[in-house]
């Protein structure tokens, strides 16, 4: 897939990156649209913020939505054209957020 990745500040570049197999509670999206997030504009402007700094190319665009493209094989109950937004947080499952189910 094409991404658009980060080498250093205003050094962005589109770039050819290989995806990884599907596992088996994972779903492969086609993307559609992207935000561009103050994150991204801080890695392009200065190479980071605060302490959070370019060490190596990074891929950029974490704020996307899509369609389901293809499904894992425990995926039962999401088929291939369902239209979603992605949450790019990793939830910790154990604070007392993600123990209520606010994980985001
Ligand atoms: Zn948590």
């Amino acid at each position: 897939m094409q991404a658009i990745i980060v080498h250093a500040p205003h050094d962005l570049r589109i770039e050819e990156i290989p995806t990884a197999e599907l596992a088996p509670h994972q779903l492969k999206v086609q993307i559609k649209a992207g935000g561009i997030c103050g994150s991204d504009l801080h890695y392009y402007h200065h190479g980071g913020f605060g302490t959070v700094r370019i060490k190596q190319p990074m891929v950029l665009g974490h704020e996307v939505s899509g369609v389901v493209s293809a499904m894992g094989e425990a995926v039962q109950d999401i088929a291939a054209g369902t239209r979603i937004a992605v949450s790019p947080s990793h939830p910790c499952g154990v604070c007392r957020y993600c123990q209520e189910g606010k994980q985001n």
